[in-house]
């Protein structure tokens, strides 16, 4: 399997190229140069198998030889090995029509862990192949970076720089990053949103006083390999609801969009998939760009759901490539356009290519009462991201008999305050995180200017 970038000018590269390379050099996105396609019988033939299993015959087309398949088995068993439900994503039912599926088994509570556990593996595997090491920057809302630092802490080859917004994250969240104490984990609190941190993130990919001196590698979703890890429970969901011969829809709290894209490629792999809800709360780019192709950035409202208090979504740009020609020379072009002016339209093509889509906004109020609606009626405690996306999902029109799936993105332990709002009740931390409060932090807090984060890398990265 070769990959592309989507802004048409960066070499094709293999699997574990790309697992390595993160953001392609002419500042696009690495997506699979085509899609692989699984007959409904093979599809079927899946059903019932464990999630280890599942996962690397799901993974298997897009890591072409860079790993065997008994190695890439070895990865995926050890990988989901560490979550806290032998389902790993297990479905829960909320009534005749609505299902919600846990992601948030993992160790640090997030969705992030499912892709994140994996991408650890994958490059101590890949670096030590070539004894090489890989400086890893990153922005987080607040998930990725503990997912990230948990995935890697301790690894000998990799070393973290994590950047978070200094006041935006939830104290469970901030303290998940910063009590980490191992000699590769670096913490860096910025001024400024998480839009800026990530902006960061890509100019370091693209400075060459950097990059000759360090192999910067990515762990946001810009890296492929977070999708590809994310397509897998997709297939779980469906083959424990009827796929391949029933179709659902899937309801998806949304920031940076990596996460519904990967429901996209599973769409593209021959999932049968009726809708795919983008829920976002009222930082609401993408519903806009959706409803009516309107794709321009405003500035951040803060809101309970901080990992998706974003405006520029960078896996839209994946979508927009493989729905509207696959033409990279036209795509970084529109992308120029977007940079100056932090707004374009959809092409014709971009337009009629995301029909599979749909979007609903949630605000403050309608993600207090879909967190309310959750447990007065189903016993069932949501986090507000997940609260977002049900919100989304009963809001949209999906015919009755197609069952509508939520994915929750985070267990409700991470927002404590915001669930108690809502319910009254306060959700109490599971035992796996352990003493979170009681350890100590570790920061550096730093102006949001680009110089200050870059320099400050530069002379603590090993
Ligand atoms: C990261 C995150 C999201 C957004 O996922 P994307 O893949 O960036 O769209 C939603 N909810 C939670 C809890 C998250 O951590």
């Amino acid at each position: 399997m070769k990959y592309v970038s989507t802004r048409g000018e960066a070499p094709s590269l293999d699997f574990a190229e790309v697992t390595l390379a993160g953001l392609a050099s002419d500042c696009g996105l690495y997506v699979p140069e085509s899609w692989p396609h699984f007959s409904a019988e093979r599809i079927a033939a899946m059903r019932g198998l464990p999630y280890a299993e599942l996962a690397a015959r799901v993974m298997e087309p897009f890591v072409g030889d860079s790993l065997t398949p008994e190695r890439l088995r070895e990865l995926t068993a050890k990988a989901y090995g560490r979550f806290a439900h032998k389902a790993v994503t297990p479905l829960v039912q909320l009534d005749e029509q609505h299902w919600v599926l846990e992601l948030f088994h993992g160790p640090t509570l997030a969705f992030k862990d499912v892709a994140l556990q994996m991408l650890g593996l994958l490059f101590e595997e890949f670096l030590s192949r070539e004894e090489g090491s890989l400086t890893v920057v990153g922005a987080t809302s607040g998930d990725t970076g503990s997912a990230a630092i948990d995935a890697v802490a301790g690894l000998d080859n990799v070393e973290i720089f994590m950047l978070h917004p200094k006041g935006r994250v939830s104290d469970v969240q901030r303290r998940q990053m910063t009590t980490v104490r191992a000699p590769n984990v670096h913490n860096i609190a910025i001024d400024g949103s998480f839009d800026d941190a990530q902006a960061m993130v890509k100019r370091i990919f693209a400075d060459t006083d950097v990059t000759a001196k360090h192999r910067i590698g990515a762990v946001n979703s810009i890296n492929w390999a977070r999708l590809m890890a994310q397509v897998v429970y997709y297939f779980a969901a469906s083959l424990q609801l009827g796929g391949p011969e029933r179709k659902l829809a899937f309801s998806v709290p949304t920031g940076n969009f990596g996460d519904v894209f990967a429901g996209h490629v599973a769409a593209r792999m021959g999932l049968p998939i009726e809708k795919l809800i983008v829920a976002t709360n009222v930082n609401d780019i993408l519903h806009r760009a959706l409803a009516d192709g309107d794709y321009s950035a405003g500035s951040v409202t803060p809101t309970s759901a901080p990992s998706m208090d974003i405006q520029v979504s960078s896996n839209f740009e994946r979508l927009l490539f493989d729905v509207g020609g696959r033409d990279g020379l036209a795509l970084a072009e529109q992308m120029r356009g977007f940079d100056a002016s932090q707004a374009m339209r959809l092409t014709n093509a971009q337009t009629e290519g995301v029909a599979l889509f749909t979007s609903a906004r949630a605000d403050e109020d309608d993600t207090l009462q879909a967190m309310r609606w959750a447990c007065e009626n189903c016993g069932e405690m949501l986090d507000p991201h997940t609260a977002i996306g049900l919100h989304a999902a009963r809001a949209a029109d999906i015919a009755p008999l197609v069952p509508v799936v939520t994915l929750a993105t985070a267990h409700p332990a991470k927002f404590p305050d915001a669930v108690e709002r809502a319910t009254g009740l306060r959700p109490s931390l599971p035992a796996r995180v352990g003493d979170l409060f009681a350890r100590e932090e570790s920061f550096v807090e730093l102006p949001g200017t680009y110089e200050t984060v870059r320099d400050h890398i530069m002379e603590h990265a090993s």
